[in-house]
């Protein structure tokens, strides 16, 4: 029988297809992508003639029997997204899990993702993290779940549109506190990349005052809360200072 590989594509830049990812993407039966137009253009890029497919979050169950034939039938199939990993924040779960429910091959064809690079910059800690997806577009159920993240220690990951920056940078002030270290990586690998760090206060402010912040791609990563200097009042951390003097 065939295998599923589950191909990542650039997120920006095409210097970023792997080897192997070009080599299967050459060589399997058919792909599934998540936009058959989007992928043509990268398949073009790199004068690859395959036979596509769409397969996204409405007809992925619906295809999922004829892609499990096509493979006992020994036909090789990839996957690919519009960019980056599929699966995260992008289809194909359904299909994965169909495939290993039922004891077919799927192999990953590493690459990039958009979260893993900001994160591999961000100078935040990086031992352990959480990948929260796309935050909502909507004020309040964007403030619900940070407020759910208030107490998180580890730090987390965010997809999230910069046209909204502002208004999400605002909710972070609010609910978790204008002292929060927050990093906006913008573009990444492509000609305005750009990877800021500060204060959620201090970004407020660059961000009204450079309209460009607000365009493109973004993943925003949020410090995760540290235990002793946000929860202590004044009155002990002074009394712990004062003892911590006294130690030998
Ligand atoms: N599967 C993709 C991956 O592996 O990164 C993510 C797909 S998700 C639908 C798209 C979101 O990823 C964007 O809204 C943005 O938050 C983030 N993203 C994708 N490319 C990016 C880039 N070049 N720079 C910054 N963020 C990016």
């Amino acid at each position: 029988p065939g295998s599923l590989y589950v191909v990542s594509t650039p997120i920006g830049n095409l210097g970023d297809i792997s080897q192997r990812a070009i080599e299967v993407l050459s060589q399997v039966d058919l792909i599934a992508c998540e936009d058959t137009r989007h992928t043509q253009k990268l398949l073009s890029a790199f004068s690859i003639k395959a036979q596509t497919f769409s397969l996204h979050d409405h007809n992925e169950r619906q295809r999922q029997e004829q892609i499990g034939n096509w493979l006992n039938e020994g036909k090789s199939i990839a996957l690919v997204s519009d960019a980056g990993t599929p699966l995260i924040s992008d289809p194909g779960y359904h299909i994965v899990n169909y495939l290993r429910q039922n004891e077919h091959k799927v192999v990953p064809i590493p690459g990039a993702c958009a979260a893993i690079a900001a994160l591999s910059v961000a100078g935040l800690p990086t031992d352990r993290f959480t990948f929260e997806g796309f935050l909502p577009s909507k004020s309040g159920q964007r403030q619900t779940v940070l407020t759910s993240l208030k107490d998180e220690s580890r730090t987390m990951v965010f997809y999230d549109a910069p046209r909204r920056a502002i208004d999400t940078i605002k909710d972070i002030v609010e609910v978790l506190s204008g002292d929060r270290l927050v990093v906006i990586a913008r573009e990444l690998t492509k000609t305005f990349e750009t990877i800021h760090h500060d204060t959620a206060q201090n970004l407020l402010e660059w961000l009204k005052e450079d309209p460009n912040q607000l365009k493109g791609e973004m993943v925003l990563i949020i410090a995760g809360k540290t235990a002793v200097k946000d929860e202590l009042p004044p009155e002990i951390k002074n009394t712990l200072a004062i003892l911590l003097e006294e130690l030998p």
